[in-house]
């Protein structure tokens, strides 16, 4: 569907404008960028989930030759549904992602791929991209939004339960089980924070310390917020019926939660910012791409968004606005 009106686009650009404009019905006529050699992207956009998609919705929109490649895993494919974006409130992440798909097939100058990028070279102007499959794509400028993988712990039952009984954020589940049972696996003084946070969904929060010595202070502050410590590494999460979710410890404890919220270290889906050596800042949780405000890394002609450069509270709303951005930013940086 948007392979022949790219091919339009091509054709009008060998034929002449005026000559095609007085024998077929164009509205509105291609702009200047419209007539470069077909070969030549504007913009390659990798990983087309939230952020891709969505700076690939503005760059569409300004009419610009957008390929989109993607290999399908988004961070929260494990969720039965996403919630806080607004107007797809409490709707399956994939069905969100199949929509915005089926309505970018509007714009003929985006192509969707299925495929994994492996290598991107070249500077501003002219940079190419490899393709798993070996081919080779040209593209003026590159926008990276492949996400972030979580490092699931060696626990059983950890992965298995992830994105359902055992999950990482409040705003994104906390709602359903507000006023329920909720642990907290431990995983640095950064922990601390969430368990003053959690206190707007519920009163009944118990911290596993996994193995982390908690500091004195944080320690007297959980004790009068009456917060349960239990000490001991995890071992084993076990689920029961109905939502319950049992913690298993090296101490032989096990204590039953309705949910466990639990932050395991990320990292980068793919290694493409470390052959090109963009500047990262190191988190708590992981690397993040550093980029400035017009969302460029510190290769000038590579834009970046979404979870990749998303340390803090990331989330679908986020990935979303600064795609858009880093679409809108690559545009502008390409005017004549
Ligand atoms: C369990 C869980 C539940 C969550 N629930 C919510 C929620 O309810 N609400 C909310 O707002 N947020 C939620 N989030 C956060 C949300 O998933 C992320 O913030 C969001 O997915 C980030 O979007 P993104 O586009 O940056 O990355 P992703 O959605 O992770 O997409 C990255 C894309 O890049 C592709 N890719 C990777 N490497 C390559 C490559 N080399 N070439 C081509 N493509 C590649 C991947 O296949 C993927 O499609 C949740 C996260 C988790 C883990």
């Amino acid at each position: 569907m948007q392979r022949p009106a790219l091919l339009t686009l091509a054709a009008l650009s060998t034929t002449g404008l005026a000559h095609a404009q007085s024998t077929t019905k164009l509205s509105p006529p291609p702009s200047i960028h419209n007539t470069e050699p077909i070969a030549m992207n504007d913009v390659i956009i990798i990983g087309g989930s939230f952020a891709g998609l969505a700076a690939a919705l503005q760059l569409g929109r300004a009419r610009r030759k957008v390929t989109v490649l993607d290999t399908g895993l988004p961070r929260n494919r494990f969720a039965g549904h996403s919630h806080g974006l607004l107007g797809h409130d409490h709707k399956p992440p994939l069905d969100i992602l199949a929509e915005a798909r089926q309505q970018l097939a509007r714009y003929p100058t985006i192509r969707l791929v299925n495929a994994r990028a492996d290598s991107v070279s070249g500077a501003i102007d002219h940079f190419s991209v490899r393709t798993g499959e070996g081919e080779s794509l040209e593209a003026r400028r590159v926008i990276l939004s492949y996400g972030v993988a979580d490092q699931m712990p060696d626990v059983p039952g950890f992965a298995e339960r992830w994105g359902k009984s055992v999950v990482p954020c409040p705003y994104c589940d906390g709602f359903e089980v507000a006023g329920q049972h909720w642990g907290l696996v431990w995983s640095g003084p950064q922990s601390h924070q969430s368990a003053r946070l959690f206190h707007d969904w519920t009163n009944k929060l118990t911290v596993f310390a996994d193995g982390h010595e908690i500091p004195p202070e944080i320690k007297a502050d959980l004790a009068r917020r009456t917060i349960p410590v239990v000490v001991g590494r995890i071992i084993e999460i076990a689920h029961q019926k109905g939502h319950i979710t049992t913690v298993n410890l090296d101490t032989r404890r096990n204590v039953a939660v309705d949910i466990l919220f639990a932050h395991p270290r990320t990292k980068p889906s793919a290694s493409l910012h470390e052959s090109l050596g963009l500047a990262t800042q190191a988190t708590p949780g992981g690397i993040a791409l550093e980029v400035n405000e017009r969302r460029q890394t510190s290769l000038p002609g590579i834009y970046a968004a979404g979870d990749l450069t998303t340390p803090q509270l990331p989330s679908v709303t986020q990935a979303s606005s600064q795609g858009a951005m880093a679409g809108i930013f690559a545009q502008q940086s390409m005017l004549a």
